[in-house]
């Protein structure tokens, strides 16, 4: 739809931000700007009588498109209630905000400082400090007023944020592994987690008694990891013994770092629970114990059909183990991948069933930022022989039909997002997958592009 007005002409918002003709009009319009300082640029949400000023900023050197549109200081209001830059949580245009059923989570584009080289993941990092994203926004418009920070805080958790990196990651690692010829099941995972990506590093860990240090440690250090108890056996035990390293010239105390899948959970005392774990690798189990509220509000059962995950950092307290802080993912049934909808269920059982690889970037940090342009798309298929990203999926969560506000505003997303895809398509193949019931789906074995190959 074309909602953009720049000197007399219309213009679709896809068109302009991700086409070269598109970013020369944004160049333009912008320079022109900065010489009459009168606004060009407008949003014509309310129709063409009542343009809402807008103006082009520049993003990051690095990233492929430079220019965006970027909604004028205190103007949100003066959108129309339809209009997606009326919309709170949207100040610049390409941050991806996605409403899923069932789970209401948003997606940013979120910078990561873990090392993605030619499309292949090379090295994770995990941070443990409080996940906070702070925003600059420069206000151009108003000269005389001081330029507005906004602060906005992540939905995301430092714990939710590193169990799902940990788990991405490690399914990652496993599906580009060459010797493997399926996607994982949990206890593959559960493997790589304990093994291959045990050297993954943790910045800012989490340290008793140490606010803000600046010490790292390696996630094989903090992890618990159930010893060889045989099966279905209760392995509290192992839990209780307390952490100590010698890192630079000191001895410092860890809490121990917890990942389980949910089990059950009781009341044991007035505040008090005791929350039922098991290792998906040895299938044993364990008990943690906690404040009642802390813990059901960490337990988030957002997607029925969905196991649960829980992350947990844990410190021993006579002869239980108790919780610090707890967090948890819905993850895929005896897969351990997170899914965020029934949809995305149905869409990945559909690539196993099919035995296609694939990953799942993460949702809540944007490690293939450079790749998709500040996109996150919602799965990739991996080329079988190279192991490389072939196709780019989108698993879409609201009907076409669907004329709702939050629909609507999902809708001119989406279709930005498809539009930025289709200028890759020399590199990658799409598949999107509309929520209309398994006969829509029709996925295919993914081949790398000829301009992908060597
Ligand atoms: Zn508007």
């Amino acid at each position: 739809m074309k909602t953009i007005l720049i000197n007399g002409n219309l213009y679709d918002s896809a068109y302009l931000l991700y086409t070269a003709e598109g970013q020369k009009v944004l160049e333009m319009a912008r320079k022109e700007k900065r010489k009459s300082n009168e606004p060009n640029i407008f949003c014509i949400c309310k129709g063409i009588h009542d343009p809402v000023p807008m103006h082009a900023k520049m993003k990051p050197k690095d990233e492929k498109y430079s220019y965006t549109l970027v909604r004028n200081p205190n103007t949100m209001h003066q959108h129309s209630p339809e209009c997606i830059r009326y919309s709170e949580r949207l100040m610049i245009e390409n941050e991806v905000v996605e409403e899923f059923e069932g789970m209401n989570m948003e997606k940013h584009s979120k910078q990561s400082n873990d090392k993605v080289v030619g499309g292949i993941w090379e090295e994770a990092l995990l941070y443990s400090n409080n996940y906070k994203v702070k925003e600059l926004v420069p206000n151009e418009d108003i000269k005389h007023e001081k330029s507005v920070r906004r602060k906005s805080t992540s939905k995301y958790t430092a714990m939710y944020t590193m169990l799902e990196k940990i788990t991405t990651f490690a399914w990652y690692k496993y599906v580009t592994n060459k010797n493997n010829n399926s996607n994982p099941k949990e206890g593959n995972l559960f493997h790589y987690i304990y093994t291959v990506i045990n050297d993954m590093e943790i910045r800012n860990s989490n340290i008793q008694n140490v606010k803000e240090s600046k010490s790292k440690i390696t996630l094989g250090k903090i992890l618990f990891k159930p010893g060889l108890g045989s099966k279905n056996e209760d392995i509290t035990k192992q839990l209780l013994i307390k952490r100590r390293f010698v890192i630079g010239n000191k001895i410092e105390v860890h809490k121990t770092l917890v990942i389980g899948k949910y089990l059950s959970h009781e009341d044991v005392e007035e505040n008090k629970i005791r929350l039922q774990l098991q290792d998906p690798y040895q299938k044993n189990y364990y008990y943690l114990y906690g404040n009642k509220q802390q813990i059901l509000n960490g337990l988030r059962f957002k997607v029925s059909e969905a196991s649960l995950y829980v992350i947990a950092y844990i410190t021993p307290l006579n002869n239980m183990a108790m919780i610090d802080s707890i967090d948890s993912m819905p993850v895929l049934n005896n897969r351990g991948i997170y899914v965020q909808s029934s949809y995305e269920i149905d869409y990945a059982e559909e690539l196993i069933e099919k035995n296609i690889l694939f990953f799942r970037p993460p949702s809540s940090e944007n490690p293939f930022k450079k790749m998709f342009n500040g996109n996150i798309p919602d799965f990739l298929l991996l080329d079988r022989n190279s192991r490389m990203v072939a196709t780019i999926c989108e698993v879409f969560g609201y009907k076409k039909d669907n004329n709702s506000e939050l629909s609507i505003k999902y809708w001119e997303k989406a279709r930005e997002k498809m539009a930025y895809y289709e200028t890759l398509k020399d590199s990658f193949y799409t598949n999107y997958w509309y929520p209309l019931g398994k006969e829509s789906i029709s996925v295919f074995e993914p081949n790398l592009k000829k301009k992908q190959r060597k």
